[in-house]
Protein backbone atom coordinates (compact mmCIF):
# COMPACT_ATOMS: atom_id res chain seq x y z
CA UNK A 1 0.00 0.00 0.00
CA UNK A 2 1.35 3.48 -0.96
CA UNK A 3 -0.18 6.20 1.79
CA UNK A 4 -0.08 9.16 -0.30
CA UNK A 5 -2.15 10.92 2.12
CA UNK A 6 -3.02 10.28 6.14
CA UNK A 7 -5.57 12.53 8.37
CA UNK A 8 -6.18 12.46 11.87
CA UNK A 9 -10.14 13.37 11.54
CA UNK A 10 -11.22 13.11 15.11
CA UNK A 11 -11.16 12.17 18.73
CA UNK A 12 -14.91 10.96 19.18
CA UNK A 13 -16.44 9.96 22.76
CA UNK A 14 -19.84 9.31 21.23
CA UNK A 15 -21.08 7.52 17.94
CA UNK A 16 -22.29 10.95 16.90
CA UNK A 17 -19.18 11.91 16.39
CA UNK A 18 -18.04 8.94 14.23
CA UNK A 19 -17.46 9.51 10.35
CA UNK A 20 -20.41 8.71 8.52
CA UNK A 21 -19.76 8.06 4.98
CA UNK A 22 -19.30 4.92 5.08
CA UNK A 23 -15.87 4.49 3.99
CA UNK A 24 -14.01 0.58 4.77
CA UNK A 25 -12.78 0.31 8.46
CA UNK A 26 -10.06 -1.55 10.07
CA UNK A 27 -10.17 -1.28 14.06
CA UNK A 28 -6.95 -1.36 15.94
CA UNK A 29 -7.14 -2.73 19.95
CA UNK A 30 -4.93 -3.98 22.43
CA UNK A 31 -3.94 -3.07 25.65
CA UNK A 32 -2.38 -0.08 26.75
CA UNK A 33 1.16 0.18 26.07
CA UNK A 34 1.19 -2.54 23.53
CA UNK A 35 2.25 -0.62 20.71
CA UNK A 36 -0.63 0.00 19.19
CA UNK A 37 0.20 4.10 18.30
CA UNK A 38 3.49 2.94 17.24
CA UNK A 39 2.00 0.66 14.61
CA UNK A 40 -0.46 3.38 13.40
CA UNK A 41 2.52 5.40 12.54
CA UNK A 42 4.78 3.01 10.81
CA UNK A 43 1.62 1.85 8.71
CA UNK A 44 0.81 5.48 7.77
CA UNK A 45 4.91 5.85 7.28
CA UNK A 46 3.79 8.98 9.79
CA UNK A 47 6.32 9.66 13.03
CA UNK A 48 3.66 11.13 15.01
CA UNK A 49 0.23 10.74 13.59
CA UNK A 50 -1.18 8.43 16.79
CA UNK A 51 0.34 9.89 19.55
CA UNK A 52 3.02 7.32 21.18
CA UNK A 53 1.75 7.65 24.93
CA UNK A 54 2.98 7.94 28.06
CA UNK A 55 0.27 7.56 29.78
CA UNK A 56 -1.02 4.46 28.74
CA UNK A 57 -5.17 3.93 29.57
CA UNK A 58 -5.85 8.02 29.42
CA UNK A 59 -7.52 7.89 26.12
CA UNK A 60 -11.48 7.54 25.87
CA UNK A 61 -12.07 8.39 22.62
CA UNK A 62 -11.71 6.14 19.02
CA UNK A 63 -9.53 8.14 16.91
CA UNK A 64 -10.64 7.95 13.40
CA UNK A 65 -7.55 8.83 10.19
CA UNK A 66 -8.71 8.28 6.68
CA UNK A 67 -6.00 7.25 4.05
CA UNK A 68 -5.81 7.80 0.94
CA UNK A 69 -9.73 8.87 0.82
CA UNK A 70 -10.36 5.24 0.75
CA UNK A 71 -10.46 4.01 4.09
CA UNK A 72 -10.25 4.62 7.87
CA UNK A 73 -8.62 3.64 10.89
CA UNK A 74 -9.94 3.32 14.30
CA UNK A 75 -7.53 3.69 16.95
CA UNK A 76 -9.36 1.95 19.63
CA UNK A 77 -8.64 3.18 23.32
CA UNK A 78 -6.30 0.89 24.68
CA UNK A 79 -7.28 -1.63 27.64
CA UNK A 80 -5.91 -3.55 31.15
CA UNK A 81 -4.41 -0.49 32.81
CA UNK A 82 -4.36 -1.13 36.27
CA UNK A 83 -4.99 2.86 37.64
CA UNK A 84 -8.21 3.44 35.57
CA UNK A 85 -11.11 3.96 37.78
CA UNK A 86 -14.68 1.52 37.68
CA UNK A 87 -16.29 4.66 35.82
CA UNK A 88 -13.78 4.77 33.48
CA UNK A 89 -14.06 1.10 33.10
CA UNK A 90 -17.77 1.16 32.49
CA UNK A 91 -17.52 3.95 29.93
CA UNK A 92 -14.80 1.81 28.06
CA UNK A 93 -16.76 -1.02 27.94
CA UNK A 94 -19.95 0.78 26.66
CA UNK A 95 -18.32 2.47 24.27
CA UNK A 96 -16.26 -0.49 23.05
CA UNK A 97 -19.47 -2.48 22.99
CA UNK A 98 -21.70 0.64 20.75
CA UNK A 99 -18.70 0.76 18.57
CA UNK A 100 -18.35 -3.06 17.97
CA UNK A 101 -21.59 -3.80 17.62
CA UNK A 102 -22.87 -0.63 15.41
CA UNK A 103 -20.15 0.19 13.07
CA UNK A 104 -21.72 -1.19 9.72
CA UNK A 105 -18.17 -0.40 7.58
CA UNK A 106 -16.14 -2.37 10.05
CA UNK A 107 -13.86 -4.83 7.52
CA UNK A 108 -11.47 -6.41 10.23
CA UNK A 109 -10.66 -5.72 13.80
CA UNK A 110 -7.13 -6.04 14.30
CA UNK A 111 -5.95 -7.56 17.93
CA UNK A 112 -2.56 -6.38 19.22
CA UNK A 113 -0.53 -8.74 21.60
CA UNK A 114 2.79 -8.46 22.88
CA UNK A 115 4.59 -11.31 21.31
CA UNK A 116 7.29 -11.66 24.03
CA UNK A 117 4.50 -12.45 27.31
CA UNK A 118 1.48 -14.60 27.30
CA UNK A 119 -2.18 -12.96 26.41
CA UNK A 120 -2.93 -11.82 30.11
CA UNK A 121 -6.33 -12.51 31.45
CA UNK A 122 -7.62 -9.09 29.71
CA UNK A 123 -6.41 -10.35 26.36
CA UNK A 124 -8.21 -13.15 26.45
CA UNK A 125 -11.42 -11.75 27.53
CA UNK A 126 -11.10 -9.40 24.90
CA UNK A 127 -10.19 -11.71 22.40
CA UNK A 128 -13.16 -13.77 23.13
CA UNK A 129 -15.77 -10.94 22.77
CA UNK A 130 -14.70 -10.25 19.63
CA UNK A 131 -14.89 -13.73 18.28
CA UNK A 132 -18.29 -13.98 19.89
CA UNK A 133 -19.23 -10.72 17.43
CA UNK A 134 -18.45 -12.27 14.50
CA UNK A 135 -16.41 -9.66 12.49
CA UNK A 136 -12.86 -10.58 10.86
CA UNK A 137 -10.28 -10.73 13.41
CA UNK A 138 -6.35 -11.00 12.79
CA UNK A 139 -4.19 -10.93 15.80
CA UNK A 140 -0.70 -8.45 15.74
CA UNK A 141 2.22 -9.75 17.65
CA UNK A 142 3.77 -6.32 18.45
CA UNK A 143 7.35 -5.73 19.64
CA UNK A 144 8.85 -8.75 17.33
CA UNK A 145 12.26 -7.22 17.22
CA UNK A 146 12.36 -8.36 21.07
CA UNK A 147 12.57 -11.30 20.71
CA UNK A 148 14.67 -13.82 17.90
CA UNK A 149 13.39 -14.43 14.81
CA UNK A 150 13.97 -18.36 16.22
CA UNK A 151 11.93 -17.79 18.85
CA UNK A 152 8.75 -16.48 16.45
CA UNK A 153 7.24 -19.35 15.80
CA UNK A 154 7.00 -20.74 19.35
CA UNK A 155 5.55 -17.07 20.33
CA UNK A 156 3.16 -17.49 17.45
CA UNK A 157 1.67 -20.49 18.51
CA UNK A 158 1.67 -19.68 22.50
CA UNK A 159 -0.63 -16.88 21.27
CA UNK A 160 -2.58 -19.13 18.96
CA UNK A 161 -3.21 -21.50 21.96
CA UNK A 162 -4.24 -19.20 24.53
CA UNK A 163 -6.24 -16.85 22.94
CA UNK A 164 -8.22 -20.43 21.15
CA UNK A 165 -8.53 -18.12 17.99
CA UNK A 166 -8.92 -19.56 14.46
CA UNK A 167 -7.41 -16.36 13.10
CA UNK A 168 -3.77 -15.83 11.82
CA UNK A 169 -1.38 -14.14 14.49
CA UNK A 170 1.13 -12.09 12.28
CA UNK A 171 4.13 -10.73 14.08
CA UNK A 172 5.23 -7.33 13.49
CA UNK A 173 7.51 -5.04 14.29
CA UNK A 174 7.38 -1.04 14.21
CA UNK A 175 10.44 -0.62 14.99
CA UNK A 176 12.57 -2.75 12.04
CA UNK A 177 9.27 -2.17 9.92
CA UNK A 178 9.14 -6.17 9.82
CA UNK A 179 5.95 -7.33 9.01
CA UNK A 180 4.45 -4.17 8.46
CA UNK A 181 3.94 -5.47 4.73
CA UNK A 182 1.83 -8.94 5.90
CA UNK A 183 -0.44 -6.56 7.34
CA UNK A 184 -0.92 -4.45 4.42
CA UNK A 185 -1.26 -7.62 2.14
CA UNK A 186 -4.26 -8.38 4.71
CA UNK A 187 -5.69 -5.07 4.22
CA UNK A 188 -5.55 -4.62 0.53
CA UNK A 189 -7.36 -8.28 0.24
CA UNK A 190 -10.11 -6.92 2.52
CA UNK A 191 -10.75 -4.28 0.78
CA UNK A 192 -11.16 -5.82 -2.85
CA UNK A 193 -14.04 -8.44 -1.10
P1 LIG B 1 0.24 2.09 22.88
O1 LIG B 1 0.01 2.51 24.31
O2 LIG B 1 -0.34 0.73 22.61
O3 LIG B 1 -0.17 3.12 21.86
O4 LIG B 1 1.82 1.84 22.72
P2 LIG B 1 2.96 2.79 22.14
O5 LIG B 1 2.94 2.76 20.65
O6 LIG B 1 2.88 4.09 22.84
O7 LIG B 1 4.25 1.96 22.57
C1 LIG B 1 4.53 1.65 23.92
C2 LIG B 1 6.04 1.49 24.09
O8 LIG B 1 6.51 0.36 23.34
C3 LIG B 1 6.83 2.70 23.58
O9 LIG B 1 7.91 2.89 24.45
C4 LIG B 1 7.30 2.26 22.20
O10 LIG B 1 8.49 2.88 21.80
C5 LIG B 1 7.50 0.76 22.40
N1 LIG B 1 7.28 0.02 21.15
C6 LIG B 1 6.16 0.05 20.37
N2 LIG B 1 6.31 -0.75 19.29
C7 LIG B 1 7.54 -1.30 19.38
C8 LIG B 1 8.29 -2.23 18.55
O11 LIG B 1 7.84 -2.71 17.50
N3 LIG B 1 9.53 -2.56 18.98
C9 LIG B 1 10.08 -2.08 20.13
N4 LIG B 1 11.29 -2.49 20.47
N5 LIG B 1 9.41 -1.21 20.92
C10 LIG B 1 8.16 -0.82 20.55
Amino acid sequence: MIVKRAEFEISAVRPAQWPNDGLPEFAFVGRSNVGKSSLLNRLLSRKALARVSQKPGKTQQINFFVVNEAFRFADLPGYGYAAVSKTTRAQFSKMMGEYLTQRTPLKRVLHLIDIRHEPTADDQFMHAELMQLGVPLCVVATKSDKISRGQHRAAVQRIEKILRTPYAVVPVSSQTGAGINDVWTMIEADLET
